[in-house]
C-alpha cells in the first residue's frame, strides 16, 4: 500500500509499504478515506521528536472504513464507518477506568523507553515515534488499530468525513484545553495560537461559558478565522506587546484563563540534534520574542487558570515558576483523553451546534502529501488544515 513516510527532518515521502495485518484479536483493520496533518506532526517534521526511524509511517488524525476484525472486536464489523481517536487505550486499566485515556497503561508496548524518558509511560499513539509505540499511522491507504473495540467510533452515514474527522484530535483537544481552564461565566479566556487546535480551543471557550476570548498569533489569516468564525478579539504578536496589551484589556488584572496551543516552538530541546537546531530557530526568530508559556503564566491574572493542549518534547527551560507560585494559578496539561470526548462532541455536530469542518483550507491527495506538509509548516497559501484522501 502506500503511506506517507518520515525519513528525517524536513523528509516525508508517500513510499509502497508492507500492507497492515491483524495482530492481535483486538485489532482491526481500517480503509483510510480521509485523514489530516495536525501541528504535531510537524513537531515530527522539525526533528524535535527523538526515537523516530527512517520509514516510519505518519498521522494520526484519519478514519475511513472497517475492512477487517479481530476475533476479540464484537462492536464492529467489516463495512463500518469509523473515526479513531489519536491515544491508544485499553480501556480497562487503571487510568482508563478513570478517563485517562492517554495515560493508557498498557498500549504502549515500549513503555519501558517512554517511562526512562518520563518516569512513566504515556498511552501509545499513531504515527508518534517508538517511545509512544512505533505504531504505523493514518496517513496510509490502510492502518492496523489495536484496542479496535475501546477506540473507533461508528460515525453517522448523514454526516461527511470532514464532519467528523477532527473527533480523532484537534476538536476534542481544543474542548479539553478550554474545560482544563475551569472557565467561569463571563470569564476573559486568552488563547495563545490561532492554528487548528487554538480555533477549536476558541469555539470551545464560548461553548464552556466565557464572556470574552481574545486570540493571540500572527499570521493574518489565522487570525482572520479567530475573528469571524471564532467571535474572538485578536492581537497580532508581531505589532503588539501581548503581555501589555492583555492586562490593558482586562483592567490590568490579566486573562482568569489562558491556553497555551503553540506548545514547542523553538524552545524546547528533545535531542541533542534539536539543542542545536533549536539556537539556529530562536536566531531566526529573534532572541527576544517571549515563549509562549513563559507570557501566558505572567498575563494570567492571580488565581486564574493555565491550560496546555500545546505539545512539548524534552526539557523546557526559564519557566517563570516562582510567578505562577505565587500567583496561585492551576496549571492542566496533557495529550487529549480523546475517548472521553468522541460521544458527546458527535453529539454536537449532529446538533448542528458545530460543524468542524470549519479550519479546513486545503484538500489534497495523499501522494501530494509532502507538499502539505511544506506549505502547512511553512503557513504558506492561507494555510490552516489540510485534509488528504488516499
Ligand atoms: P499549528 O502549528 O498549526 O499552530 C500553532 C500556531 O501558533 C501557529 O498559527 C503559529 O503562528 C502560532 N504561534 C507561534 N508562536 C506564537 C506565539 N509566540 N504567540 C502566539 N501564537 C504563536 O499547530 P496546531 O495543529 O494548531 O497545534 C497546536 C499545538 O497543539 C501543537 O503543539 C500540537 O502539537 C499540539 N497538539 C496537542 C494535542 C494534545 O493532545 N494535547 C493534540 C493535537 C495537537
Ligand atoms: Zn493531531
Amino acid at each position: 500500500m502506500k503511506a506517507l513516510c518520515w525519513h528525517g527532518k524536513n523528509d516525508v515521502r508517500v513510499d509502497t509499504v508492507v500492507d497492515p495485518r491483524i495482530q492481535h484479536p483486538r485489532d482491526a483493520i481500517i480503509k483510510v478515506t480521509t485523514t489530516a496533518i495536525c501541528g504535531s506532526d510537524l513537531h515530527l517534521m522539525d526533528g524535535f521528536m527523538p526515537t523516530m526511524k527512517s520509514g516510519d509511517v505518519l498521522g494520526h488524525e484519519f478514519m475511513g472504513e472497517v475492512v477487517e476484525v479481530g476475533s476479540g472486536v464484537m462492536n464492529l464489523k467489516v463495512g463500518d464507518r469509523v473515526v479513531v481517536p489519536f491515544t491508544i487505550s485499553c480501556g480497562e486499566c487503571f487510568f482508563c477506568q478513570k478517563g485517562l485515556f492517554s495515560c493508557c497503561d498498557t498500549s504502549n508496548p515500549n513503555w519501558e523507553i517512554a517511562a526512562k524518558a518520563m518516569g512513566q509511560s504515556p498511552a501509545g499513539m499513531f504515527g508518534y515515534s517508538h517511545m509512544l509505540g512505533g505504531f504505523a499511522g493514518g496517513q496510509a491507504e490502510y492502518v492496523r488499530v489495536p484496542f479496535a473495540d475501546v477506540g473507533p467510533l461508528k460515525v453517522p452515514s448523514g454526516l461527511k468525513d470532514e464532519q467528523v474527522l477532527f473527533l480523532s484530535d484537534i476538536y476534542p483537544t481544543g474542548y479539553m484545553a478550554a474545560e482544563n481552564c475551569g472557565i467561569e461565566q463571563g470569564d476573559t479566556v486568552a488563547v495563545w495560537g490561532c492554528g487548528p487546535v487554538g480555533q477549536f480551543a476558541i469555539k470551545s471557550a464560548w461553548m464552556l461559558g466565557a464572556g470574552r476570548v481574545i486570540a493571540i498569533d500572527r499570521v493574518p489569516e489565522r487570525l482572520r478565522m479567530a475573528e469571524a468564525s471564532g467571535k474572538a478579539e485578536t492581537l497580532n504578536f508581531d505589532n503588539v506587546d501581548v503581555h501589555d496589551r492583555l492586562l490593558r484589556m482586562t483592567k490590568g488584572r490579566g486573562p482568569d484563563r489562558c491556553i497555551d496551543a503553540v506548545g514547542t516552538e523553538a524552545h524546547s530541546t528533545g535531542s541533542l540534534d534539536a539543542v542545536v537546531d533549536t539556537v539556529k530557530v530562536a536566531a531566526h526568530l529573534g532572541t527576544d520574542r517571549p515563549h509562549v508559556l513563559r507570557q501566558a503564566i505572567m498575563a494570567c491574572r492571580k488565581g486564574g487558570t493555565v491550560s496546555i493542549p500545546g505539545v512539548y518534547v524534552g526539557l523546557l527551560d526559564k519557566i517563570p515558576f516562582g510567578a505562577a507560585m505565587n500567583k496561585g494559578l492551576t496549571m492542566k496539561m496533557g495529550q487529549t483523553h480523546v475517548h472521553r470526548y468522541l460521544k458527546p462532541l458527535l453529539e454536537k455536530v449532529e446538533t448542528g451546534e458545530i460543524d468542524p469542518s470549519f479550519v479546513i483550507t486545503h484538500r489534497l491527495k495523499l501522494s501530494e502529501a509532502a507538499q502539505g506538509y511544506k506549505m502547512f509548516r511553512e503557513k504558506k497559501d492561507e494555510c490552516i488544515k489540510v485534509v488528504m484522501t488516499p
